[in-house]
């Protein structure tokens, strides 16, 4: 089987775009994204681009803010708190990475925990791990909904995540173990990693390294999740996992591009909407 996660955004920003509807019949406004972008990286711009599309798709309001490549550390921040006031804006992101002279931990740690549609500040984190309401990083968020709409069962299954940064790896693993899999969290250390990688019924690689994970990495029948997405020489993109290899022997896999790629955008609409209905009910 192989999990179209292009097909599964589109039916779920489909769905958005009537619930999106609905809540400005009922609230009397839409939710409303912010996208902050300093400087001109071609994968940021059109990272960005691509958020903005999704953003007019399922109906919000919202626009870009574009800073200069120089602008201060002090200057971007101001610009978050004047979002972070601003009861109209429900949700803001800052696209990484930001240029050197600027700490991307104060950047996000200035975003307002209710409005940090990522779910990267440190509060968010937390409340992640303490099993609180919080807002749930989209990329680890899509993982999982892809599996949940494949009727892939996570209970009592063998999971293996390759990778242990903020962003994926850890969190997936934590949503992963939410949902009583037993998780295995592997890195760059970890010792024999074929074999361990041979006892996930779900592999989720987030490596960053193009088709490391071979068809010999992968378990008879398990799913397969891949986050990565490595740009080759010629110019093509390719997954953490070797599909043509892996599709024979994986029950399950997500293909690159066309994979989690576009659930992670449309998981940030999610969150915004979430964020707009847990301030709206607080209000
Ligand atoms: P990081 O570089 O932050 O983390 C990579 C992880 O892989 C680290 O934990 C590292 O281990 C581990 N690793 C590196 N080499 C090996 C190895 N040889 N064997 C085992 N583990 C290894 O990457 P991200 O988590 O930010 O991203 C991972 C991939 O996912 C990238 O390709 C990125 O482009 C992609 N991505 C895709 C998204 C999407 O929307 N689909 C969103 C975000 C990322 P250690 O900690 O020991 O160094």
């Amino acid at each position: 089987m192989i999990l179209d996660g292009k097909q599964l955004s589109q039916e779920l920003k489909d769905e958005m775009r009537q619930e999106v509807d609905a809540l400005a019949q009922k609230y009397g406004r839409r939710p409303c994204l912010m996208v902050v972008i300093v400087g001109n990286n071609p994968a940021s711009q059109s990272y960005v681009r691509g958020k903005i599309k999704a953003t007019e798709y399922v109906g919000f309001e919202g626009s870009l803010v574009s800073l200069p490549e120089d602008v201060t550390e002090d200057a971007l921040i101001a610009e978050i708190e004047r979002l972070n006031q601003n009861e109209l804006v429900d949700g803001i992101l800052v696209q990484l990475p930001l240029p050197k002279h600027i700490s991307e931990d104060r950047v996000i740690a200035s975003i307002s925990p209710e409005k940090d549609v990522d779910g990267f500040h440190a509060t968010n984190v937390a409340r992640l791990w303490l099993n609180q309401p919080c807002i749930v990083p989209c990329t680890p968020k899509g993982v999982i909904v892809m599996l949940d709409r494949a009727g892939i069962e996570i209970t009592g299954k063998n999971a293996v995540v390759v990778g242990r940064s903020n962003i994926v790896g850890k969190p997936v693993a934590k949503l992963l173990l939410d949902r009583n899999a037993t998780v295995t969290i592997a890195h760059s250390r970890t010792k024999n990693l074929k074999e361990v990688c041979r006892q996930a019924d779900i592999l989720v690689a987030a490596v960053g390294r193009p088709q490391m994970l071979t068809a010999d990495y992968i378990k008879p029948g398990a799913a397969v999740i891949d986050v990565g997405i490595n740009r080759l020489e010629d110019g093509r993109l390719v997954g953490d996992v070797d599909f043509e290899g892996a599709k024979a022997i994986a029950g399950a896999i997500t293909p690159v591009p066309g994979g989690v790629g576009p659930m992670t955008i449309t998981m940030l609409m999610r969150n915004t909407i979430e964020c707009f209905l847990r301030r709206m009910n607080n209000n």
